[in-house]
């Protein structure tokens, strides 16, 4: 799950990480409102969407007067921002982050998240702060420095040190820095962070370092010990689809095809998707409903794949390992029934009572395409999913 900067500065806050003054504001008059609080002659309106790149796209105004934070404000609040990093449909931004400007020096790069090579939270600097990360790492790795924390020592203070030097950074800035990195390593553990960005680090004109801008994402296989964190959650930077997969569920992941795919369990589904596209398909979704689903789980996963109309058939590839074939043919049934059968929907049964599963799809008098071999399946789905081209 991601968090609002706002929301991430917050926690900043909370752990003694220096952030810039500020408040959230939804509409055009608090954001005015907060910048006449806020006080000094300088302000930078930020809209909040789950993206970066918002500086670029118009998403991060500076403001000179309270009539400037207004206009800035104007703009951005209803907008849907489009950045590199959203897809050409962007993300609506329904509040707006005013702060006091603030006077910039140096920009600096911080983040951190976990090695899965090493399993150590690592440490990333670079003095290159600002800017793309991804394109500094690829372009110019050597300007990224880094430290892995060994769990059972915990963070050194020389690793503090270390990134501290490499940045340039002298006398009571090191001390600044090592704080910092100390609350975000807290911070990380506390919560169950899976990636932490400051981006930028500045070093202000008093020599002071402060973050910028946050972001925060949360491992969400932790997020139920954590409801104070939950309750931060915003769906409208969502996909609806995925967010009414999670609210029944079912392992949802909306893609690019037009071949809607229902398959029990995560690496079969890896598959199914694979054949599909070895057979020249392209795959509308990811979507395991589970190892050992029932009929209900099976109509839910049927709405969501017809609520996506990119859709232009249906996939069901279910191995009958913990659950009966049967009991999926019924479930197959009652939703296409219920739902009406808006496009093909090849069915692939294998496994526990598979022949008696498909002889009930044959004999239920709608018009399935079943297969009880698997690559025979992903074929005729490919070619019904063309067929609709030649249209
Ligand atoms: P992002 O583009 O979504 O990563 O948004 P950021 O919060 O990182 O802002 C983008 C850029 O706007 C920063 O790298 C800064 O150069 C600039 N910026 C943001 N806040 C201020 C500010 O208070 N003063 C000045 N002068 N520039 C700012
Ligand atoms: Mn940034």
């Amino acid at each position: 799950m991601n968090l609002h900067e706002y929301q991430s500065k917050t926690l900043f806050r909370e752990y003694g990480i220096p952030v810039p003054e500020g408040r959230v504001a939804t509409d055009v008059d608090s954001a005015v409102a907060a910048a006449r609080e806020l006080g000094g002659g300088l302000w930078v309106v930020k809209a909040q969407a789950h993206t970066g790149g918002r500086g670029k796209a118009g998403g991060v105004k500076l403001a000179r007067s309270l009539e400037e934070v207004g206009a800035a404000a104007r703009e951005m609040l209803g907008m849907r921002l489009i950045t590199r990093q959203t897809g050409p449909e962007g993300l609506p931004v329904n509040a707006v982050l005013v702060e006091q400007g603030s006077d910039i020096q140096r920009e600096l790069y911080l983040g951190a998240l976990l090695d899965r090579a090493s399993s150590r939270i690592t440490f990333m600097a670079s003095a290159a702060g600002g800017m793309n990360i991804e394109e500094v790492a690829a372009q110019t790795p050597d300007k990224i420095v880094t430290t892995a924390v060994d769990p059972a020592a915990g963070l050194q203070p020389w690793q503090g040190r270390h990134l501290a030097y490499s940045l340039g950074l002298a006398g009571d800035q090191v001390k600044a820095f090592g704080h910092i990195l100390a609350a975000l390593y807290r911070l990380y553990l506390d919560k169950d962070v899976s990636l932490i960005e400051i981006n930028p680090l500045i070093v202000t004109g008093e020599g002071e370092l402060v973050a910028l801008d946050a972001k925060i994402n949360i491992d969400d296989s932790g997020l139920y010990r954590h409801p104070d964190i939950q309750a931060l959650r915003d769906v409208s930077q969502e996909d609806a689809r995925e967010a009414a997969a999670a609210e029944h569920d079912l392992n949802y992941i909306s893609l690019d095809g037009n071949i809607g795919c229902m398959v029990n369990g995560a690496g079969l589904a890896m598959a199914t998707m694979d054949l599909v596209k070895l057979e020249g398909g392209e795959p509308a979704n990811f979507l395991d409903v589970g190892g050992g689903t029932t009929a209900e789980r099976v109509t839910e996963a049927f709405k969501l794949i017809l609520s996506d109309p990119k859709v232009r058939v249906v996939l069901v590839n279910i191995f009958g390992g913990i659950v009966r074939c049967d009991l999926i043919a019924e479930g197959i049934i009652t939703a296409a029934r219920g739902l009406g059968m808006k496009v093909p929907v090849v069915v692939r049964l294998q496994g526990t009572n598979a022949s008696k599963g498909l002889a009930m799809l044959e004999e239920s008098g709608l018009d399935f395409i079943t297969a009880e071999d698997f690559t025979e399946a992903a074929r005729r789905a490919v070619a019904a999913a063309t067929q609709g081209d030649e249209q």
